[in-house]
């Protein structure tokens, strides 16, 4: 069944590279134009290096697919320049709900730390989100984006990989430097270089149905009911999406047949039991899914870079699949930004890999646990299962242990190679590995609270280096000379001065000073006067210490780009 939205085809172009005598070598070539594969393609134009992104089809996504996206996303959308836009049409939620049978159990904020500039979770259709990508990307003249234009042979050497790409013109090679391979959870990448990805397949399929209803009282939060009186025995989930659209996941069990529970006439009394048969509701859009865990063993193969779905897989629950594929281009790009200017390490490269399997694992954990509670797989799980939900009714003990999906966050990259271990102690949840926490900051004397940008909004693309200060003497002509000597290295980092009060302050253009009016940084990173954080270009925490030295920034650094 096809939803009202009408993706308009996008035009094949012949390009020249098409008719060259011999391979053309890009710097990057990107395979699959889904949502991420489209974020990386902005996220090196940015950098201003030149992309091809190849796609076999010629449309964004049809249907219903990814519906959630966490805070971490809407952060690394702004890096690329577009959360604003996700923002302005997505659903803002915060709160998720819990029922078992008719009753409320359990909810939970997904932004419990408030005053930041991004919520917990947007609701947005995929193909909303990939439209907005592709307009994106289109700003960029140094971007390539060549729809039906389909992956059929891969190979690489030393100096480059070779695609063969077929066309409606014909077929014809190109070289690139590196390749990221973006196409998706059957990813052709993945077969045609023999690798494989492995895990774990569910018996279980949930019914998607997509409805329009204008006039009804449920609020935009996440609401999941076990048990519940209008589909008993299974379990149920309910979101709001932008234009009036609701999101409605029907747990069928393993041996529902999908081509029948398809059917108008099988869903529309599924729905109108839900909600009473005086809700007037359109069905837009329904599918049956089934789903997996899964995971290459390794994200890199030479020039080749695996993202998204290509290297992982997640069931829906936990909305941890679009999520975490945004999460390795934030982790590989600026990587290969480096390798393309002679400048990173093989170590550096590896770290993707590392990092990124690292974060898969937790994933995938929290996924598959997720399942199996949600749909347990034998008789004792499932009398365990509901003794935890009855518990819950009335036992704040048990509540944590309901699991209706734990939504997407970014994983601590916890004893990771590259980043540096604490060798203070801090009493702060952020940590080494974490992305940077957000707060309001005040930019100027003027301290008008109501336009304050937030703190990752003035983070840039490079290195930098958060320093705390709250008495002018301490920036020392000594201090102000080393932290020019940061902002010369060959990975130069940028300083910012955070006071809790606006000082009266000349400040070199090396560095920013950012007034913490709130007291919210300083709370968050637990940092006291003197303290230092030292961030990646992905703003993820490198390192932290109590106290400023050069040589201690350098050497974060130098673990940070694997060089130590
Ligand atoms: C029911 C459902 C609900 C979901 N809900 C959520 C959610 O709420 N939140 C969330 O974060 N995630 C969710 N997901 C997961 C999310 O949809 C995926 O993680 C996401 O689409 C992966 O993006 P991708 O770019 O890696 O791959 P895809 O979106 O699959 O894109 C791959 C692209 O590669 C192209 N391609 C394939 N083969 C070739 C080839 N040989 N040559 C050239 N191009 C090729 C395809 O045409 C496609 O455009 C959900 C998934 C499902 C099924």
């Amino acid at each position: 069944m096809l939803n009202s939205y009408q993706a308009t085809p996008f035009a094949y172009i012949a390009y020249a590279d098409q008719t060259a005598a011999h391979p053309v070598t890009h710097p990057v070539v990107i395979i699959g134009a889904g949502p991420i594969g489209l974020a990386a393609a902005v996220d090196f134009s940015i950098k201003g290096v030149p992309v091809v992104v190849i796609d076999d089809n010629n449309t964004v996504s049809i249907g219903s697919r990814a519906v959630c996206y966490a805070k971490r996303f809407l952060d690394i959308s702004d890096r690329l320049g577009l959360g604003e836009r996700l923002i302005d049409k997505g659903v803002t939620w915060n709160l998720g709900k819990v029922f078992f049978e008719n009753e409320q159990i359990f909810s939970f904020d997904m932004l419990s730390e408030k005053q930041q500039r991004r919520p917990g979770f947007i609701n947005l259709q995929q193909y909303y989100l990939e439209q907005y990508y592709v307009e994106r990307l289109q700003e960029f003249d140094s971007a390539s984006l060549r729809w039906k234009n389909k992956l059929i042979d891969i190979s690489q050497d030393e100096n480059v990989a070779t695609l063969t790409i077929e066309t409606p013109d014909g077929t014809y090679q190109i070289n690139a430097q590196y390749v990221l391979a973006c196409d998706g959870a059957n990813s052709a990448t993945r077969k045609l270089c023999h690798l494989e990805s492995k895990g774990q397949v569910f018996q279980d399929r949930f019914l998607i149905a997509d409805i329009v209803m204008s006039n009804n009282s449920f609020p935009s939060e996440r609401w999941f009911w076990f048990n519940p009186p209008f589909h008993p025995g299974s379990s149920t989930l309910l979101h709001r999406q932008p234009d009036n659209m609701w999101r409605i996941d029907f747990d069928l069990g393993w041996d529902a047949d999908p081509e029948e529970e398809k059917k108008p006439q099988n869903i529309i009394p599924r729905i109108k039991a839900f909600l009473g048969d005086e809700v007037e509701f359109e069905l837009e859009w329904s599918s049956v899914y089934t789903f997996c865990c899964r995971r290459m063993q390794n994200f890199r193969h030479q020039r080749i870079f695996f993202a998204g779905d290509s290297a992982h897989q997640v069931s829906p629950f936990g909305a941890r699949g679009a999520n975490s594929g945004i999460e390795d281009i934030d982790n590989l790009v600026w990587k290969l930004n480096l390798a393309l200017k002679g400048q990173a390490s093989e170590a550096l490269l590896n770290s993707y890999s590392e990092e990124r399997v690292l974060a898969a694992n937790e994933n995938i954990l929290n996924s598959t646990r997720s399942t199996d509670f949600i749909t347990p797989k034998n008789a004792s799980n499932k009398i365990m299962r509901d003794a935890v939900l009855s518990l819950a009714k009335s036992y704040q003990f048990a509540r944590p242990l309901v699991n209706s999906g734990r939504l997407s966050v970014p994983p601590v990259l916890r004893n990771c190679r590259m980043i540096s271990a604490d060798t203070a102690s801090f009493k702060t949840q952020i940590e080494p590995g974490s992305p940077c926490i957000d707060a309001p900051v005040t930019l100027s004397i003027d301290l008008d609270v109501t336009t304050q940008p937030f703190l990752l909004s003035q983070l840039g693309e490079q290195f930098q280096l958060l320093l705390f200060i709250e008495d002018p003497c301490e920036l020392t002509a000594q201090l102000l000379a080393e932290l020019q000597q940061l902002s010369e290295l060959a990975q130069p980092i940028h300083s910012f001065m955070i006071s809790h009060e606006n000082l009266p302050l000349t400040l070199p253009s090396n560095i920013t000073h950012l007034i913490d009016h709130s007291g919210l940084i300083q709370k968050r990173l637990d940092a006291n006067c003197g303290c230092c954080y030292l961030l990646r270009p992905d703003q993820i925490i490198a390192g932290r210490t109590r106290q400023f030295s050069k040589q201690t920034i350098i050497n974060m650094q130098s673990r940070a780009l694997g060089a130590l």
